[in-house]
């Protein structure tokens, strides 16, 4: 049991990243967020973070538009309301269309709260069996040299999954080259919808190249591009940007198009949504992997929670914490050792917020 929902408080937080993140479509040198903080009467607190971006690049979400739909829609909803599981909050939510990482952020802050009611950790209470896990990270830098720099750095740190940023033929050479450096590591490529079906000369080459998956070669809305195409290539086509609901993933899946999904909790609307696409990949045969949106500790303490279930069998993008930020903003940040992530374990997500770090951070406070 949840329980009476009596106050909210939104954390408007920036820090700047350690080193830059960047695709084709946009470069990131500092990162906007938002903490949740969602209160019951008992006096629980529960934690949540909503992952959009400054910008509308990466999904229509900003930091602004999540301020606007988690005070104007979708908190006026939870508070004064009693719950008993995340799923009757998450069913009330859904007259507000999409917004999906508002509604995320709320999902996870009652996750938090739920599992630490029943006084246990949440990847027990999601059935995840794993203690321990691989992660993979990301390269996503602006230079073939700080691509081969990032690399061996990882590499040394135990990393045994890259996941590489591909816009065209230029990226494509790079990348075959710096695999080749790396014949132990599994390579995934990562488009960000940087090509159309008039790539397909090119797409038919990085098909040889023998990736784990290539992901969002197409824009998002293309899934009829999306199914051509993986009639024409064996590469697992996994798609991301596109499928925010469970109604998309079938969609994709009747067409063909999608052999893998990459899983974020942000982008898909929360847990509790996450649970049941992933439900549905394991009926249907496609593979599921968890993906990162450059998050702060709360969000990360999620997919640590969520990539410790069994059907994640590809290392996910759970990078430690001290790959992006100086501090994070929780009490215990993710750490990767001998590229293994331990599940967290103590009751709900398993991480508090580190207050006196968050208000030096802190540019907006907004109590409901
Ligand atoms: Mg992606």
């Amino acid at each position: 049991m949840i329980g009476k929902i009596i106050k909210a408080t939104l954390n408007v937080i920036e820090m700047p990243l350690k080193r830059p993140f960047s695709t084709h479509l946009q470069s990131l040198h500092s990162r906007k967020g938002i903490l949740l903080e969602l209160q019951t009467e008992d006096g629980v607190i529960g934690l949540g973070e909503a992952v959009a971006f400054e910008s509308p690049w990466y999904t229509e979400e900003t930091v602004e538009t999540e301020i606007h739909a988690l005070q104007q829609w979708l908190l006026p909803i939870i508070i004064d309301q009693t719950f008993d599981q995340p799923i009757d909050a998450y069913i009330k939510m859904s007259n507000v269309r999409r917004n999906y990482m508002s509604k995320a952020a709320i999902d996870m802050a009652l996750w938090d709260i739920y599992a630490k009611v029943k006084q246990m950790n949440l990847a027990d209470l999601i059935g995840s069996k794993k203690k321990e896990m691989y992660v993979g990270a990301v390269l996503a830098t602006s230079s073939f040299a700080m691509m081969k720099n990032r690399a061996e750095e990882l590499y040394r740190d135990g990393y045994t999954r890259f996941k590489v940023k591909i816009d065209g033929k230029e990226t494509f050479e790079q990348i075959k080259e710096l695999k080749r450096n790396y014949p132990n590591i599994a390579f995934m490529v990562d488009a960000n919808g940087a090509f159309t079906l008039d790539d397909m000369d090119l797409l038919k080459e990085i098909d040889k190249e023998g990736f784990l998956l290539i992901e969002q070669p197409f824009a998002v809305d293309d899934l009829v591009e999306h199914s051509l195409l993986q009639r024409t290539i064996s590469t697992p086509v996994c798609l991301d940007e596109s499928i925010t609901s469970i109604q998309e993933l079938k969609t994709a899946h009747a067409l063909g198009a999608i052999k893998a999904l990459n899983v974020k909790v942000g982008r898909v609307g929360g847990l509790t949504p996450a649970l049941e696409m992933i439900e549905y990949c394991r009926e249907h045969g496609i593979e599921v992997w968890c993906g990162g949106m450059i998050e702060f500790g709360v969000s990360r303490a999620v997919n640590v929670a969520l990539a410790s279930r069994e059907e994640f069998d590809i290392p996910g993008d759970i990078v430690a914490s001290d790959v992006y930020w100086e501090h994070d903003v929780v009490t215990d940040p993710v750490k990767v050792k001998d590229g293994k992530v331990h599940r967290y374990t103590k009751a709900g997500i398993g991480v508090e917020l580190d207050y006196d770090f968050v208000k030096t951070v802190t540019i907006k406070t907004i109590t409901m």
